[in-house]
């Protein structure tokens, strides 16, 4: 394959991550008054089954020709996506850390800034009108997306800012003692906020344990829920595992329990239609740059009752009714949440992406990267020495749980960041490394792991071309 960039120099050979989280669970327990106003009994919305569609777990009769089929079709998308269109032997690989992004959200941007360009909800002047305009029809965009209100869609700049804003805000309305479910599978940003809240607050964090396949174990899900429990927060598909949890039953029972239900739905926003109240999730959070999107922009979800009573994250301008010398009155929700210059372009191009998305179905990507995950997987599993990380497709029928097109592997006796570095010489963009979870790489003991994340433009000649890759580096390396 051609070499279509230059690998980067100074790539750490046999770097290890170090140290790890302070230990929060014994941070002083700081006696702060319980503010009241906001209840933790379950929400009203109708709590159905799981809304990850039966095509994401692969059904061995159509399997073949269905994805040569969606291959064909994806060759014909790349031509879509100018970086992939100017490097077309490319096999970008990392689509769990950013997907690439096609020529309508790079257009919209840039006709925002051409057509459109100027603050919103201030001017009273037409084009601040109609910069307004655009980025409030970007919010119903992205609510109809995700089958909810405007008013409960804030714009944020990622999933990560999504978090704080929320261990923020309802962190101000724990106390002590209050308990927070989290799970060992969570990426940092769905554990550092958290972290930091029970520094302040003294709540106590307690964490899912995982199963040797990779998947939530259940069982002791049940055991750690208590009256203490306030929020569930877990990643519906997590990115180094792969694994896609059964969220909906895990919210049930949250519910049952008086707890409210957070998502983590940064890699799922792209491969599946995110219906929240078929969730049943109180709150959830995605980023624009993993599904199409540009960077800089985000969404955190808050079921509206709750928004209501959440305090602000940030202060400034845009997110108060009115400012007094001795104090403010807060906007309503979502401009509440949204203190001073909002990413303006971005929510208009994200909006563009979700069109895109919604016009090929996200879950339609999602059964095919679903294949290609598959195929990589049964074929690493023939390569000797190499280990994968995630649940085994033998005994997910089984199960509640699915896989998602994201596959971490380690090759014995040659490093990821070796193997990474290696293989992007061959035209391969794959990370290697912890992938922002280093309590999961210690839960499986593995210090780097390379992963292949799959997005809509992948082909399966990529994927043979991996595996063929891969045995050449054991050769080589
Ligand atoms: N959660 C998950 C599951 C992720 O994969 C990521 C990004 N790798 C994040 C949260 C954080 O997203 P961002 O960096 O866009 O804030």
């Amino acid at each position: 394959m051609k070499q279509p960039f230059v690998a980067p120099k100074g790539t750490p050979l046999s770097s290890d991550f170090q140290g790890g989280p302070a230990p929060i669970l014994s941070s002083p327990s700081i006696a702060l008054p319980q503010k009241d106003g906001i209840s933790f009994a379950a929400s009203s919305v109708p709590q159905t089954e799981n809304t990850i569609p039966s095509s994401v777990s692969p059904s061995p009769p159509s399997e073949d020709s269905s994805l040569t089929a969606l291959s064909q079709e994806a060759h014909r998308l790349r031509q879509e996506f100018p970086l992939l269109r100017a490097n077309p032997q490319l096999a970008y690989l990392d689509n769990a850390a950013t997907t690439q992004k096609p020529q309508v959200v790079l257009e919209a941007e840039t006709a925002f800034y051409s057509e459109a360009c100027a603050n919103v909800h201030r001017a009273i002047y037409s084009l601040g009108e109609a910069a307004t305009e655009q980025y409030e029809a970007a919010r119903r965009r992205v609510a109809a997306f995700i089958g909810v209100r405007p008013e409960e869609v804030i714009f944020t700049r990622g999933t990560t800012e999504g978090f704080n804003l929320l261990a923020h805000s309802l962190g101000e309305l724990l106390a002590p003692g209050d308990e927070i479910i989290l799970s060992e599978m969570e990426h940092h940003a769905n554990i550092v906020p958290w972290q930091l809240l029970a520094q302040r607050r003294g709540v106590v964090l307690r964490f899912i344990p995982l199963t040797d396949e990779g998947l939530l174990d259940l069982a002791a899900y049940e055991k750690l829920l208590s009256p203490r429990t306030r929020l569930v927060s877990v990643t519906l598909v997590s990115n180094v595992l792969g694994t896609i949890n059964p969220v909906s039953r895990i919210g049930e029972l949250a519910h049952e329990a008086g707890a409210l239900l957070a998502v983590d739905a940064a890699q799922a926003a792209p491969i599946m239609k995110l219906d929240v109240p078929t969730l049943g999730a109180d709150f959830l959070a995605f980023s624009g740059h993993k599904m199409y999107g540009p960077f800089g922009i985000g969404v955190l979800y808050g079921r509206q009752e709750l928004l209501e009573k959440l305090p602000p994250f940030l202060g400034g301008g845009d997110m108060i009714r009115e400012v007094r010398l001795d104090g403010f009155t807060p906007a309503e929700p979502p401009y509440k949440f949204e203190a001073g210059t909002p990413p303006i372009s971005q929510a208009v191009a994200l909006a563009t992406a979700i069109e895109w998305l919604d016009r090929h179905g996200p879950d339609r990507f999602g059964h095919y990267e679903a294949l290609l995950g598959k195929r990589l997987y049964e074929g690493l599993r023939t390569i000797p020495g190499v280990r994968i990380l995630g649940p085994d497709y033998s005994t997910l029928h089984r199960s509640s749980f699915k896989r998602a097109g994201i596959v971490s592997f380690t090759l014995e006796g040659i490093h990821a960041h070796d193997l990474s570095a290696y293989l992007d010489t061959k035209g391969f963009a794959l990370r290697a490394g912890h992938h922002c979870a280093h309590p999961l790489a210690r839960r499986f003991g593995v210090v780097s792991s390379l992963r292949a994340s799959f997005g809509a433009y992948n082909t399966i000649e990529e994927v043979d071309a991996l595996l063929e890759a891969l045995e050449a580096a054991r050769e080589e390396l």
